[in-house]
C-alpha cells in the first residue's frame, strides 16, 4: 500500500493468536526492586506466555528516586530504557521490562494531582520497542510542612495511612532538591512508626516534611495505575501492523475535526486517529475512534460561542 495515501479504515482488531506467538516460552528481565512484577508478570504470563524474572540485587534506584536521594537523568522513557538496558546486560536475556512513573499536576486541571505511568518492553530478538502508558488520577501524591505530631497524624489520614507509605524528612524541604539520606525516613507503615519518625524529625528541626511514599511496594494506588499501563502495553503488543506484521501498530497522531451534530462545522473533537508501524512506517488514518460521528453542539465555537 502506497504509504503517502493513507487508506481509511475502520478501527482495527487485534490479532493475539500472531503476537503471541512472537513472545511465548521466552523467558523476560523485569528491571526492578520495588516488587512490581506482582502486578506486571502475571499479565504477561497470562496473555503471552512470557515468563518475567527479576534480577537478584538490581539498583533501580540508582537511575533516579522519588524518595529525593537520587534524581532522575532524563526523562521517563529514557529512564525506563536505562533501567531495562542495564538489566539485560546483566542476565543476557532478549526481553527486558521496566516502568517508571511521574506525579504532578494534572495537564488539563492543575488543582488536582496526576500519576503517569510508563511500561517499556525492549526485544532485541525481534527490534523491538514498546511503551504502554496509563494516566491517573487516582494518586495520593502530596506532601505537608509540620511543626507537630498532630500536623502529621491529620496528614496521615488523609492519604489512605498506614496501607499507603509515608516518608518523614528532618528538614525544611521547599523543592525537589536531593535532601541527604540520613535525614530521611521512609517506608513508614504503622502508627507506632510514625510517632517515632515525627518526634525524631522535630528533635532536629522545628519545622518537618513529611509526603507519601511514592515507591510502588509503598503505594497500591501507584501499583493500579502500573498495571493499567502493563494493559495498554499488551494491547500494543497485540496490535500487528497490517503491512509486516509487526507489533506496536499504535496510535501517533490524533485529528480534530469531528463535525457538529448541527452545523456540521469542525469542532476541536477528535475525527480520526492515525495508526503507525514503527518498522516499516505503514500508516493508516482510522475515523471517529470515539464512536460518534457528529459531536455534540456544546463544543462547536459558531453554535455555542
Ligand atoms: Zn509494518
Ligand atoms: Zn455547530
Amino acid at each position: 500500500m502506497n504509504q503517502a495515501n493513507p487508506s481509511i479504515s475502520p478501527m482495527l482488531h487485534p490479532e493475539p493468536v500472531a503476537a503471541q506467538s512472537l513472545f511465548q516460552n521466552r523467558i523476560g528481565v523485569l528491571a526492578t526492586m520495588h516488587r512490581k512484577e506482582q502486578v506486571i508478570a502475571p499479565l504477561m504470563q497470562q496473555t503471552f506466555g512470557l515468563e518475567l524474572t527479576v534480577p537478584a540485587g538490581f539498583n533501580s534506584d540508582a537511575f533516579g528516586t522519588f524518595t529525593r536521594e537520587v534524581k532522575r537523568a532524563g526523562d521517563q522513557l529514557q529512564a525506563a530504557r536505562a533501567k531495562t538496558q542495564q538489566a539485560m546486560q546483566l542476565t543476557h536475556h532478549t526481553i527486558g521490562m521496566a516502568s517508571e512513573g511521574s506525579f504532578g499536576p494534572h495537564p488539563a486541571f492543575p488543582y488536582l494531582p496526576c500519576n503517569r505511568e510508563i511500561v517499556l518492553l525492549i526485544d532485541t530478538a525481534n527490534e523491538l520497542e514498546l511503551v504502554g502508558e496509563a494516566v491517573s488520577t487516582h494518586t495520593n501524591y502530596s506532601h505537608r510542612t509540620i511543626t507537630s505530631l498532630t500536623d502529621a497524624q491529620a496528614f496521615a489520614a488523609k492519604v489512605g495511612f498506614p496501607e499507603h507509605g509515608l516518608i518523614v524528612i528532618a528538614d525544611h524541604v521547599t523543592d525537589s532538591r536531593p535532601v541527604a539520606a540520613e535525614k530521611i525516613i521512609k517506608g513508614i507503615t504503622s502508627e507506632a512508626a510514625l510517632v517515632e519518625a515525627v518526634q525524631w524529625a522535630l528533635a532536629q528541626s522545628e519545622v518537618a516534611h513529611i509526603e507519601t511514599d511514592m515507591r510502588a511496594l509503598y503505594n497500591p494506588s501507584r501499583m493500579k495505575v502500573i498495571a493499567q499501563a502493563t494493559r495498554d502495553l499488551i494491547a500494543k503488543m497485540n496490535s500487528l501492523c497490517p503491512q509486516c506484521g509487526t507489533p506496536g501498530f499504535a496510535v501517533v497522531e490524533r485529528r480534530s475535526g469531528l463535525p457538529c451534530g448541527l452545523c456540521q462545522l469542525p469542532t476541536p473533537l477528535t475525527r480520526s486517529v492515525i495508526y503507525q508501524c514503527q518498522k516499516c512506517g505503514f500508516h493508516q488514518e482510522s475515523l471517529f475512534p470515539d464512536g460518534a460521528e457528529t459531536a455534540d453542539p456544546t463544543y462547536c465555537s459558531y453554535c455555542n460561542p
